[in-house]
């Protein structure tokens, strides 16, 4: 018996939405509360009649403090569920604060303005004395702690796949298989094919701003940064074959890092097509991809926001996209002083997807534990006071959730390792 306001109703959102109203038995009411109102009334409309969840819409511009709190304040949701964009994180975490309401997100905190010489400072002297150069690390939301333990509330950061499953694959790794773990490597495998010559599959700015972006993992209590796509491996991935895969930096990397104890080394690939890669490449070397507004016919644009208005909308990919995700985390390590080697796994089918919630699978493995984390949280399951990150909360529940809705993962005991 939960009441649940969900903030954005992009992609993901529209599949946490689909799941908390088959979730009636907990989710017994839901508020979509969006920039664009309209988008929230359409999935009102297409759901109501088919689920038990009562639904309210309403419009809110998720960066005004204010607005956010007088909303959690008339509706007096138990938790509320971020999947609006990074750039909200902060506002929509000090609302919750004023509001009195659990908080619970899927992407760590980024600016919008990387030109805002507030911010710059902060986030030079981060690169320095961390030594990675990503504009989202976990400080911002880490620093909302005291905060959040003070007012008794708990807010569980990164609650999607990866992060979100991946961490709770390296609890549950730790948990069950292991003594210690000494390597993980996150492995993000999209087998899909949309048939465009080049999309996103999640929001196209802040997907080709990670990809974009020099790469960068942890060894030995360090960070180690390299340039863009300069780490390459092939892997071949159960049910979907062979592909090109990329390191890149990922945002789980910071907190598994200070959350697994004595974990030496901690990677994340990501597999991308030539064409995608070529593509990106030609965006990055004519300036698309930059987030610097230019003057344009006497109008101020932002090169990649221009970009997204001409790619397609993600959400519109559901119904072309044919292939299969493979996600999921090879942990080494010991047990019983006996070195061990496992990759925990999920494999997820676009078209089963689409035909379940009208939605292509990295929407899909998103939105399913974007649920389950509000989920828990609104359940009392995984309360705590102060800022979490998923690995931090028994991984049981959590599991147990992924097998009943719709994210069932498999265990290898044998798997190739990734050189
Ligand atoms: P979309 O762009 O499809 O959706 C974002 C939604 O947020 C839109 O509905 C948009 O409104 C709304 N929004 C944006 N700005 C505001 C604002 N100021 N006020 C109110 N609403 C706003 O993104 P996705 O659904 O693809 O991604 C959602 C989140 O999920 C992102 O944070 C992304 O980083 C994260 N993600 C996490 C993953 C993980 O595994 N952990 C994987 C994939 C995504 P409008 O409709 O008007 O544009």
């Amino acid at each position: 018996m939960a009441k649940l306001l969900i903030i954005g109703c992009g992609g993901v959102a529209s599949v946490a939405i689909h799941k908390c109203c088959q979730n009636s038995e907990v989710f017994t009411d839901i508020m979509i509360a969006s920039r664009t109102k309209s988008k929230c009334d359409a999935i009102k409309e297409q759901l109501e009649g088919k689920t038990a969840t009562k639904i309210q819409t309403a419009q809110i511009d998720a960066m005004d403090v204010a607005a956010l709190a007088a909303l959690m304040r008339s509706y007096a949701p138990d938790a509320v569920l971020n999947v609006a964009l990074p750039y909200q994180d902060l506002a929509i975490m000090d609302a919750c604060l004023e509001a009195g309401v659990h908080y619970i997100d899927t992407a760590n905190y980024e600016c919008e303005d990387t030109n805002d010489p507030a911010w710059r400072e902060i986030y030079e002297k981060r690169c320095k004395e961390l030594g990675f150069t990503a504009f989202f690390d976990y400080s911002w939301q880490w620093a909302y702690d005291e905060k959040f333990k003070k007012s008794g509330l708990t807010a569980l950061l990164g609650s999607g796949f990866d992060p979100g499953v991946t961490s709770v694959f390296s609890a549950y790794a730790l948990k069950h298989y292991f003594d210690t773990i000494e390597t993980i490597d996150i492995l993000d495998c999209n087998g899909g094919d949309h048939g465009y010559p080049f999309a996103t599959n999640f929001n196209p700015e802040i997907n080709l701003r990670e990809v974009s972006a020099p790469g960068s993992y942890w060894e030995d209590g360090r960070w180690i940064e390299i340039p863009a796509m300069s780490i390459h491996r092939e892997y071949d991935f159960a049910e979907v074959g062979k592909k090109d895969m990329y390191l890149l930096h990922h945002e789980e990397i910071e907190s598994l890092a200070k959350n697994i104890p004595g974990v030496r080394r901690i990677r994340f690939f990501m597999t991308f097509g030539q064409s995608y890669l070529t593509h990106m490449r030609c965006l990055e070397n004519v300036g698309m991809l930059s987030t610097t507004p230019v003057e344009f016919n006497g109008q101020q644009i932002v090169p990649i926001q221009f970009l997204k208005a001409l790619l397609p909308d993600p959400a519109s990919l559901g119904p072309r996209t044919v292939g299969k995700t493979n996600i999921g985390c090879i942990f080494t390590g010991l047990n019983d002083g006996k070195k061990k080697t496992i990759y925990i796994y999920n494999v997820c089918d676009h078209q089963e997807c689409y035909r379940e919630v009208g939605s292509q699978a990295i929407s899909y493995t998103t939105g399913v534990p974007a649920m389950i984390g509000a989920m828990l949280v609104a359940q009392g399951k995984w309360q705590k006071p102060g800022v979490y990150n998923l690995e931090q909360f028994d991984p049981d529940p959590f599991m147990d959730a992924l097998n009943r809705w719709g994210l069932p993962w498999k265990v290898d005991e044998n798997p190739a390792t990734v050189e």
